[in-house]
């Protein structure tokens, strides 16, 4: 059995055999939530694009397992590439050191089956948004401070977008449990794959998942009234 068929069998225990061939994530940061997904992800057998300007840190490292202590200042979309194609070299790796930005989004996110946006900087995620909605193209977005975090899934003219429903207001915890952030990411790489596959059950929730008292709680998002972007409802 090749690698590939290997990973089609395992998962097969949630997703449609085979769905999963030629699809590709553009994953918006490597970081601690976009390390979990991005294994996650390449185990599934997704190609993926990383989009991350940002050198790896010893600040960050307690979560971003793609990185080792000595490759502080390195540039982590790169860096986590090389990791990745070493790990699943049946998927296709490409790195972008950039941030992105409303000059370069239809440049560095063409060729996206769904975006992941695991990134801290609210810039880029509502770029990565107007992107999504202007091309039609799904995303799920994860969150994290402290110990809680979110995850959404949106569905292209049907959910609410970021615009219609996410705060712009930074986090006030600084602190990142890292064993919050991976469940975190791993539970959005879940709905991902399944989106990818065809199943938009879950869109337009929001997940709210607290490991201090374990429990998710799921939300529906409603469209605004008169949003900028998607035109809400
Ligand atoms: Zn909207």
């Amino acid at each position: 059995m090749t690698l590939r068929e290997e990973k089609d069998r395992q998962n097969s225990a949630l997703l449609p055999p085979g769905t999963l061939r030629a699809k590709r994530v553009t994953l918006l940061g490597a970081g601690g939530l976009g390390s979990p997904a991005a294994v996650q992800f390449a185990g599934a057998g997704v190609s993926l694009t990383v989009l991350d300007g940002d050198t790896v840190s010893l600040s960050n490292l307690n979560r971003q397992f793609l990185f080792t202590a000595a490759d502080g200042g390195k540039p982590k979309a790169a860096l986590a590439a090389d990791r990745l194609r070493a790990f699943a070299p049946d998927c296709d790796f490409t790195a972008s050191c950039a941030f992105l930005t409303d000059d370069n989004a239809e440049q560095l996110l063409a060729g996206s089956d769904l975006v992941f946006l695991a990134t801290d900087n609210n810039d880029a995620r509502f770029v990565a948004n107007r992107w999504c909605v202007r091309h039609g193209v799904p995303f799920v977005c994860v969150g994290i401070a402290g110990a809680c975090g979110t995850v959404y899934l949106y569905r292209p003219g049907e959910t609410a977008c970021l615009a219609c429903c996410w705060p712009e207001r930074e986090s006030p915890d600084k602190r990142t449990l890292a064993a919050a952030a991976g469940a975190v990411s791993s539970l959005g790489a879940t709905l991902a794959l399944r989106a990818l596959c065809g199943d938009f059950s879950e869109a337009g929730n929001l997940f709210l998942l607290d490991t201090k008292t374990m429990t998710l709680d799921r939300l529906p998002v409603k469209k605004a009234a008169a949003c900028p972007v998607c035109g809400g409802n």
